[in-house]
């Protein structure tokens, strides 16, 4: 049989005598199979067919007949055991009727050593693995419990006090995570094979006394004795640790109380076997059965003290005892028919693993250590803060969160989780704060960047083009140039006070944002600035096309514009501006060939113009003759080459003509989709001021853009 494998091991053992019934009961060589044949009982009238034999065979784990107790424990109980080391819970049973061999294959023969059964045998194999297994703590405790006419009797209480008997002493109780245990039984600790075998004869001993005292048979009684196993590791520091139960039962003769022919006590004690022997077999009919959900484990003491063991998470072994004789063929045939029934049960065997609190805090409190340790490490390392952050630190903290709430500083690094925390709760101050004070945090932020926009303002704006790039002036020397509007002169004459609603609006709040970038919020500005030579490259950088635009309706159309190109409109503003600029390379470029064609073709016209007057000179002579100031072969060389070099710049001239008319066109194309555009913005999303109309946004326009047509 597997180990654990979750198949009930089941065992038939032949009591040795010497009128064992061959005819009747057949051992297989193959060493698991007994076969019976049952001749029916000419006497019994239901039997029809007297005198014919009947045949069953039972195939089970293995069948052991004359083998020694030795052998018996090698093959029926080490794995159990040495399972229950592991942590597994094992269960070993005999079952069969009384005087079939229970008890000495339980306990063994008192008499003689080498007869010990498998209980002393087990105790001696725990104690041996203890000593073994060094890596391991052991605690083993021992408890025996004795069954007896439903009564739990606890055979170890005499160690204690006085022996119990009380039902109401003991009962036997479920709890999850500890499963089924008995309350009120005696649980002793044992350290040696030694102890432990003193506590086994002790208990044999007061259940033979009880037997006495009471009137009582011992074979009518049900006794379960537990080794309870814990086991901690010695090597690793774990809160978790493994225990387990070794149930070892010697239940009481299973013969029916018919057989008996009893009246009495006797009756009773068989009435009550009967009773819990055949719930047992109804519980283990019901756990074989796997359609089955609910087993009846609660209708006797016995099987609700055994629920754990017979279909739990446990390495279970039976063990049928059966007479050889032909006179209990009855008997054995009723014993192996239950023990092909425990044949179908299914276990679960698992280890039991269970952590400790104390332990786990215990670990917990080395791991919290540890980490603290490493994280100075790490932080040493890293130069940053170590534990708690100091009063400065807090401070800059402070000062970073209202920087970066004023839009001053662009974001706050992330230095240790510390002081993320410490952020998050400047944040959570700086949303409470306004509150208190009737103000929201928003409006407070804005208005900070208010100032800065009018502090900016005050301070710098874009200036004339006179020298062909803007400069920095202040705002009152520009307004003097500017026909703007009389609202946005207003503006800008008193930046300081000025507190319009559309200041704060992100717009305009856009230009003042950055102190090195001009604020466009004039026809005038945005005439200066749209002309070619002196646009900035970066405007479609500052406001980026996809950022929410929110209008004001009684600000001029021409203003509107100009926002519309930082805006909505930056895109096809910023290819315009690409066109005019290579527009302008390009006619620079053309100016430049046409003075070089203007040159050389003064410098034909001049030699031309001396030939023609040196021909006048000579008047009607009809002979050429050269003189030193008349233009030899090298002049006229010359003028030829200067007639090719004419051609060639002027094929140059031509072709840059043409890329000039060509960008010229993409600049006009540009200009109409950046208007269309406007007005279709302005017609979504812009009432048009009554004063300033389409008609004279593009007036506007034209004018700047008169330089490039
Ligand atoms: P049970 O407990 O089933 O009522 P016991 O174990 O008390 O029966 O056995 C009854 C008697 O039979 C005892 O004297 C015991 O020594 C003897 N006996 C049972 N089985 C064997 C065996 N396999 N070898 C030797 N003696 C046995
Ligand atoms: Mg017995």
């Amino acid at each position: 049989m597997k180990a654990h494998s979750g198949e009930v091991g089941v065992f038939v053992r032949i009591r040795p005598t010497a009128n064992f019934s061959p005819d009747l009961i057949e051992c297989l060589p193959d060493g698991q199979t007994v076969n019976v044949h049952q001749r029916k009982d000419p006497k019994k009238p239901q039997d029809t067919k007297r005198d014919q034999l009947v045949y069953w065979s039972f195939r089970l784990d293995g069948v052991l007949r004359d083998v020694s107790q030795e052998e018996v424990y090698a093959r029926v109980c080490q794995r159990v055991v040495l399972g229950a080391l592991d942590g597994y819970n094992g269960t070993l049973m005999c079952f069969g009727q009384t005087g079939a061999g229970k008890t000495y294959t339980m306990t063994g023969s008192t008499e003689s050593y080498k007869q010990r059964g498998v209980i002393p045998r087990a105790l001696q194999e725990v104690f041996r693995e203890v000593e073994k297994r060094t890596a391991h703590f052991f605690s083993v405790h021992l408890s025996y419990l004795e069954i007896y006419n439903e009564t739990l009797v606890d055979l170890l209480s005499s160690l204690q006090s006085s022996p119990r008997s009380s039902p109401r002493g003991m009962v036997v109780t479920e709890e999850p995570g500890r499963g089924v245990f008995i309350r009120g039984l005696s649980l002793h600790p044992v350290h040696s094979e030694e102890e432990a075998l003193n506590l086994l004869f002790e208990g044999g001993l007061n259940q033979m006394i009880g037997s006495h005292a009471l009137n009582r048979n011992s074979s009518r009684s049900h006794s379960i004795f537990t080794l309870h196993i814990e086991s901690r590791s010695r090597t690793l520091c774990d809160d978790k640790y493994v225990t387990s139960k070794l149930n070892l039962v010697d239940l009481a003769g299973s013969e029916r109380v018919g057989k008996t022919g009893s009246a009495g006590q006797i009756f009773k004690e068989a009435m009550y076997i009967n009773k819990s022997l055949s719930f047992l077999e109804q519980a283990i009919l019901a756990l074989a059965d796997r359609r089955r959900d609910h087993v009846p484990f609660r209708q006797t003491k016995l099987t609700h003290a055994l629920k754990d063991s017979l279909g739990g998470n446990c390495n279970t072994v039976l063990v049928a005892n059966i007479y050889g004789e032909a006179a209990q063929i009855e008997e054995t045939l009723s014993t192996l028919r239950f023990a092909s029934r425990m044949k179908c049960v299914r276990t679960n065997p698992a280890v039991n693993e269970c952590s400790s609190p104390e332990a786990q805090i215990k670990k917990l409190k080395k791991e919290v250590k540890m980490l603290k340790e490493e994280l100075s490490i790490c932080n040493k390392l890293a130069n940053r803060p170590s534990s708690m952050l100091s009063e400065a630190q807090l401070a800059e903290i402070n000062s970073q969160v209202q920087r970066y709430l004023a839009g001053t500083l662009e974001e706050i690094s992330i230095v240790s989780i510390r002081q993320v925390q410490a952020v998050f709760a400047q944040f959570k101050l700086a949303v409470q704060k306004p509150e208190e004070k009737g103000k929201s945090p928003i409006s407070q932020t804005y208005n900070s960047e208010k100032d800065q926009s009018a502090k900016t303002a005050g301070t710098k704006e874009w200036g004339s083009v006179e020298d062909g790039s803007f400069e920095a002036s202040t705002a009152s020397q520009k307004n003097t140039q500017r026909p703007s509007s009389a609202k946005t002169k207003k503006s800008k004459d008193k930046p300081s006070q000025s507190k319009r609603p559309e200041e704060a609006s992100p717009v305009s709040r856009k230009g003042s944002e950055s102190g090195s970038e001009p604020k466009l919020n004039s026809v005038q500005m945005a005439e200066e600035s749209l002309e070619p030579d002196t646009e900035s490259a970066d405007t479609q950088s500052q406001a980026p096309a996809n950022e929410p635009f929110h209008l004001d309706s009684t600000r001029p159309k021409a203003e509107a514009f100009e926002d519309f190109k930082v805006g909505p409109g930056s895109k096809i503003n910023s290819i315009l501006k690409e066109n005019k600029s290579v527009l302008l390379e390009r006619r620079s470029l053309l100016r430049q060939i046409s003075e070089e064609v203007n040159a050389v073709k003064r410098e034909i016209d001049r030699f031309t113009a001396s030939m023609q007057q040196q021909r006048e000179t000579r008047g009607g002579e009809g002979q050429y003759v050269a003189t030193e100031e008349e233009p030899g072969p090298t002049s006229l060389m010359q003028l030829k080459e200067l007639k090719v070099l004419y051609r060639q710049r002027y094929q140059v001239l031509r072709e840059i003509k043409a890329e000039v008319n060509y960008c010229q066109h993409l600049v006009d194309q540009c200009r109409m989709r950046l208007l269309t555009e406007f007005e279709n913005w302005c017609e979504q999303s812009f009432l048009v001021s009554e004063d300033v109309t389409t008609d004279k946004v593009l007036e506007h326009c034209d004018m700047y853009w008169g330089g490039c047509s």
